[in-house]
């Protein structure tokens, strides 16, 4: 991989966790918001009438959290990788991924091959 590409995808990976961080932020903020409406007025989510939508709500919200914090642990570990010198090798076979996977998949950690192995088992 040349260096131009790394240094953009670098920039990305930067970009999309910047996104992510302010995500989770807005979500844990949502968080408080949700708790401290349930205990006074203006629950919007009263609308929904049904005693089972503020726990779906809930539920949706923590689905959301966890996939959002993964993605930024992904990222995260992506950058780690850039820092150490081994992002773009295969964490499994050791083999170099290739470019046209890292520009779909910039947090991949496994070659085509592996992956593909992993998701058969
Ligand atoms: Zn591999």
């Amino acid at each position: 991989m040349d260096k131009t590409m790394r240094d953009g995808l670098r920039a990305h990976l930067e970009a999309e966790r910047d996104r992510l961080v302010s995500e989770v932020e807005a979500i844990d903020r949502e968080g408080h918001e949700a708790l401290s409406e349930a205990s006074g007025e203006n629950n919007y989510r009263d609308h929904m009438a049904d005693q089972g939508s503020a726990t779906f709500a809930r539920e949706l919200d923590m689905t959301l959290d966890d996939n959002v914090r993964e993605a930024l642990d992904a990222v995260n570990h992506a950058l780690l990788r850039m820092e150490e010198g081994t992002y773009g090798t295969c964490a499994r076979c050791g083999k170099t991924i290739s470019e046209e996977r890292l520009e779909a998949i910039p947090t991949a950690t496994l070659c085509i091959t592996c992956k593909s192995e992993e998701e058969s088992r």
